[in-house]
């Protein structure tokens, strides 16, 4: 699935012009992400390209209207449709993999899946890896060398500590053993810092059109995640 150039000249959908030009357009389009089979159009508007339009809109709208406005949301996120990459090793058990296909799709280019279902061992790991890396400068700075050098010596039984001073600096982390991604409930969205704030705005439409599967509970993490959550 690649971008596409979706120029209309008017509406499409219910009781719109659905200018062939227009139908036609949008009809590739709908094929090119694989929400209608592939056929000849003809430039008449029809059922199967209107289920198409109600699908794509299914995910970020609880009340699909099935139409295509010049210049409105679906044709913008429709121009842009594409799916991102699932960082290796990233697992997506049950429904945060169902959660992940409706968000994936809208998300700003540049986005990709950089974290989802976590052991506590894999926590730990990323705890250990803010402490002695990340964060060393930041830590250092705030609580000292021989501070930093003390809870070094052994992070396993130092562990509180090491949650207190990676927190000090300003970096949220879940205790390992209790984080939403080890009970598989959360999803972190990596790209750009540029586009946090658009993340953020797409998680939060989709999980209004989807209540019974995203929580609605999103947020920036300051090692440039957008962190969001199932129920
Ligand atoms: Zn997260």
């Amino acid at each position: 699935m690649s971008m596409s150039i979706l120029i209309l000249q008017q509406a499409v959908g219910k009781n719109c012009p659905n200018r062939p030009d227009d139908v036609k357009s949008i009809h590739k389009c709908l094929m090119d992400i694989g929400k209608i089979p592939c056929y000849v159009c003809t430039g008449a508007f029809d059922n199967t390209i209107l289920q198409g339009i109600i699908e794509v809109q299914r995910h970020f709208m609880l009340t699909p209207d099935g139409v295509i406005s010049v210049g409105g949301r679906t044709q913008g996120f429709l121009a842009n449709w594409k799916n991102k990459p699932i960082s290796p090793g990233v697992q997506l058990p049950g429904r945060l993999r169902e959660a992940w296909d409706w968000v994936d799709p809208l998300l700003p280019e540049g986005s990709y899946c950089s974290s989802g279902y976590r052991s506590a061992d894999e926590q730990r790991r990323i705890l250990h890896n803010f402490f002695l890396n990340t964060y060393r400068i930041q830590i250092i700075a705030k609580y000292g060398q021989q501070q930093y050098d003390a809870v070094k010596a052994n992070l396993l039984a130092n562990e509180s500590k090491v949650l207190e001073m990676v927190r000090g600096v300003g970096q949220a982390i879940a205790a390992p053993g209790s984080s939403m991604h080890q009970k598989g409930k959360a999803v972190d969205i990596g790209g750009p810092s540029a586009i946090d704030n658009k993340q953020v705005e797409v998680v939060k439409l989709v999980a209004k059109a989807h209540l019974d599967l995203l929580s609605g509970k999103v947020l920036k993490e300051r090692n440039g995640c957008v962190h969001f959550e199932i129920r």
